[in-house]
């Protein structure tokens, strides 16, 4: 099977997992873990922050910069397909009673035309809006990079305001290749920045959020308070390191495959790339209501060995990553026409099934 689901599925390496065999160890709840330290220590100063913090998940270490940031009562503007607010339980306001405001981008996109006008006044009445985030790349905007111009623009409005910002950089690397910008570039226009070594760097868990070593000592009580203090955390840690010093550059390779793809999807009657170009290794597109639903294209795939999810009762999407090789891609690429030929036919019979969006 070619699991195109998400770049969450890869198994570490035989090279990563004789690392976190390796890994020296410590009580990281206690003290300190040598490894976790090292881990923190290399993506703080990848990233140009003072101070680095270690927790077990993307979704906790967003939730942690929203309480770093916000109290309850206060309001974080957001772009409306985000992680933080699409996919993660509302969980700002769960845990912390913090409030969103969504903002609609271009797939993804925010502009500083967008904020303007969006910052409450000092008014009883009102939520404080305290805090800005922004996503890159952009999960739902099919992998796209945030335009740098527009996020020093959006920063820069947001620090004159008053407002602190926090990036949700799961995917960051990927924008680095992609845009040659690099990381602590990036990350400087942010009070704190978050990032995942799980996804398309391959590590089998992990994220860190950065900033400034006040707020991620203040971070450490918040990881601490939602059940994310870690012991022997090294064993993890290391993988996660590993994927730092190992898998950043060859991000390339999954974002050419992804180009495979989307050459096909180009080509494929009934099919359509939403947007219609693709910058990392997320592909988007659109299946015509003549081809069924995306369910049925997804499960039409899955027949044939290739896995995508659908996302929308039209909208599938396919993630390269670590363990997709070329020839996968390839042969991913050549079933999407197959496929499509064969439902706009008739010819595959493919039993009702249910949506996973
Ligand atoms: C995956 C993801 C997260 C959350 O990561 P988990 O480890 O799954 O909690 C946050 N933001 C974005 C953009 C993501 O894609």
């Amino acid at each position: 099977m070619i699991d195109l689901r998400s770049d969450t599925v890869t198994r570490p390496t035989a090279a990563m997992r004789a690392a976190m065999a390796a890994a020296e160890v410590g009580d990281d709840v206690i003290d300190v873990d040598p490894t976790v330290d090292r881990l923190q220590r290399m993506t703080a100063e990848l990233l140009g922050k003072e101070a680095a913090l270690f927790v077990p998940s993307g979704t906790m270490s967003n939730q942690v910069a929203v309480r770093l940031h916000c109290r309850a009562g206060d309001e974080l503007l957001c772009e409306a397909g985000c992680h933080i607010f699409h996919y993660e339980q509302g969980g700002f306001a769960q845990l912390s009673g913090v409030v969103a405001r969504t903002l609609p981008g271009q797939h993804g996109k925010l502009r500083l035309a967008d904020f303007e006008g969006q910052v409450h006044p000092d008014n009883e009445h009102l939520v404080r809006t305290r805090l800005v985030t922004l996503e890159n790349t952009h999960n739902r905007g099919a992998g796209c990079v945030q335009p740098y111009d527009d996020v020093v623009a959006i920063c820069q409005w947001a620090h004159a305001h008053g407002l602190r910002t926090h990036l949700d950089g799961a995917r960051l690397f990927n924008a680095v290749v992609a845009s040659g910008i690099a990381a602590d570039t990036w990350a400087s226009h942010f009070d704190t920045v978050s990032v995942c070594f799980s996804k398309g760097l391959g590590a089998p868990v992990g994220s860190a959020v950065v900033g400034d070593r006040a707020l991620i000592g203040e971070a450490r009580r918040h990881r601490k308070l939602l059940g994310g203090g870690m012991r022997q955390a090294g064993i993890i840690a290391a993988g996660a390191l590993h994927a730092l010093q190992f898998h950043r550059q060859r991000l390339a390779l999954d974002h050419a495959h992804a180009q495979i793809l989307a050459q096909a999807i180009r080509q494929t009657r009934g099919t359509r790339l939403v947007p219609d170009t693709v910058e990392t290794n997320i592909v988007i597109f659109e299946v015509d209501a003549s081809l069924g639903t995306a369910a049925v294209f997804a499960a039409a795939l899955k027949m044939h060995g290739v896995w995508m999810l659908a996302i929308g009762p039209r909208l599938l999407r396919a993630v390269t990553h670590l363990d997709v090789t070329e020839d996968d891609a390839i042969t991913a690429a050549r079933l999407i026409p197959d496929v499509a030929d064969q439902l706009a036919r008739g010819q595959l019979q493919v039993r009702d099934v249910e949506p996973s969006y």
